[in-house]
């Protein structure tokens, strides 16, 4: 069953009147799972409480001095007491050992509707003057089913039936009974019988309500996780490329120059923009422009390898690269790194004549010190009056801005083919 399918199912139930809910066999498998680890715990609370009860009733029989002490039939009475004791301690065990809900329900049912049977054989079994109070004992039977025993509406209802067939059985074979006897005693059997699994099917009902409303609560709660992931996700990537996009550069940039600055180190700041993409698109075509600007997109966060380093698509064919930590020396290498890597990448460019007649890229960097970093703005002006600058040297070359004021420009010279 799929969470949709699951969805749809809890809302379905949710909208039908109270007490029309009916589960499918698929809501239904799924609700027992859902409840079989709170139901083995239940049982085994079930079941000491069984045991207490049954030695008590044994131990009250031995203080109040029962005639069944002195009598012959003592021996087996205590033996069927000890069988019962024998069988809860069984189920114990095997509600501890086995998690599985369906071994869990059949274990119950056989259980309970033994034990309905044995209780019923030790009332059988006490022939003395005073045998005929265990009658009013096994009325515990048809309670302990419907709501000791943690059994389902339909379960209780089966072992219920199970307990009163032997009930009237034990009625009509027991001897030494009157009719009065075995009139009031099948009359307060079924009484109690009825109420028992009518506090049992509001009960079943009071839970199967609460798992739809928390499976509901937890599925809404799952989906609008799932959701503002995703919407985080759509927010900062960009969704031609899948690298980041330019909030996510402006949140990271606001973060590491908060962070460097602290430190006192430096950071090399990029702006890298594809050379004449407009005529590669009007040559080419929008469809592969878009997947030029992917190729070129993916290489670039290729050579990405310090632990900060950042590659986001500004926009059109424009990127930014943030390369925290690193000084004028290791600037300078991944600058003409990632221009080479571009150029190596082969993208036939034919649409401008005179070009080098593949995709290249224009970058410009600026390392940005302590002091620049308190104005991020600024950087990002240097950068981009240092890739002006690259444009105007010839394109397909790179530029740092503190060189510009006047010093010699150092970058890749423009090839002899470049205009
Ligand atoms: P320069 O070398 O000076 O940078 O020239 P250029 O042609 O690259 O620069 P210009 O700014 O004139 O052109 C940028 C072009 O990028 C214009 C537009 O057609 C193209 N472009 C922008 N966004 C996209 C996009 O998402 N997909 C495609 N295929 N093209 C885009
Ligand atoms: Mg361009
Ligand atoms: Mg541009």
């Amino acid at each position: 069953m799929t969470r949709d399918e699951l969805f749809d199912e809890v809302i379905l139930n949710l909208d039908a009147p109270i007490g029309k809910v009916t589960f499918t066999a698929a809501l239904e498998e799924y609700y027992r799972t859902f409840r079989s680890e709170e139901r083995r715990r239940a049982l085994l609370v079930a079941a000491t409480i069984g045991l207490v009860i049954l030695w008590l009733f044994v131990l009250i029989t031995w203080a109040t001095g029962d005639d069944i002490i002195v009598s012959s039939d003592f021996l087996p009475w205590l033996a069927v007491m000890a069988s019962i004791n024998g069988l809860v301690l069984g189920t114990m065990v095997v509600f501890i050992l086995v998690r599985s809900h369906r071994v869990l329900d059949a274990t119950l049912q056989i259980t309970l509707t033994i034990m309905a049977a044995m209780v019923c054989i030790s009332v059988w079994i006490d022939r003395t003057a005073t045998g005929y109070y265990g009658l009013f004992a096994f009325l515990l039977m048809p309670l302990a089913c419907s709501t000791l025993a943690p059994l389902l509406f339909r379960q209780a209802l089966t072992v219920t039936v199970f307990a009163d067939l032997f009930f009237a059985v034990l009625l009509s074979v027991k001897p030494g009974l009157d009719g009065a006897l075995i009139g009031q005693t099948a009359l307060l059997s079924l009484s109690v019988s009825a109420m028992a699994l009518w506090a049992n099917w509001r009960t079943d009902r009071g839970e199967r309500a609460a798992f739809l409303f928390l499976t509901r609560e937890r599925l809404l709660s799952d989906r609008s996780r799932r959701r503002t992931a995703e919407l985080l996700e759509m927010s900062i990537v960009d969704p031609l490329t899948g690298i980041a996009n330019r909030r996510a550069f402006e949140d990271r940039f606001a973060r590491l120059a908060t962070l460097r600055r602290l430190d006192g180190e430096t950071m090399a700041v990029m702006m890298v923009d594809i050379d004449h993409f407009k005529a590669f698109n009007d040559h080419y075509g929008h469809i592969e422009g878009d997947r030029c600007l992917q190729r070129v997109a993916q290489t670039l966060a290729g050579e990405m390898r310090g632990p900060d380093d950042f590659v986001a698509r500004l926009g059109g064919e424009e990127f930014v690269v943030l390369a925290p930590g690193i000084g004028r020396a290791a600037g300078e290498s991944l600058v003409e790194r990632l221009r080479r890597a571009i150029e190596r990448l082969g993208i036939a460019h034919e649409g401008i004549a005179g070009a080098g007649g593949v995709v290249t890229v224009s970058i410009g960097c600026t390392i940005a010190t302590v002091d620049g970093m308190a104005d991020p703005r600024r950087v990002l002006i240097d950068a981009d009056r240092a890739l002006y600058a690259a444009k105007h040297g010839g394109r397909n070359c790179w530029r740092i801005a503190e060189d510009l004021g006047g010093g010699p420009s150092i970058g890749q010279p423009p090839t002899a083919a470049m205009a």
